[in-house]
């Protein structure tokens, strides 16, 4: 039974050492979205989205 579901990742947040800033992360496996670099996924942590909802644009 080949059940193919694409669930996207969950929002992570991670520093990365190249940018040196922390980054949000939502590709599996891990990668820094600003420089495309791999990143340790033992330094990832759940990322808190601020309260009060989504901000509006
Ligand atoms: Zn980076």
């Amino acid at each position: 039974m080949a059940n193919e579901l694409t669930e996207p990742p969950a929002m992570q947040e991670s520093d990365c050492p190249f940018c040196e800033r922390p980054v949000l992360v939502y590709e599996d496996p891990p990668r820094c979205p600003l420089c495309a670099c791999p990143l340790d996924p033992e330094g990832m942590r759940p990322y808190d989205f601020p309260e009060g909802g989504v901000p509006a644009d």
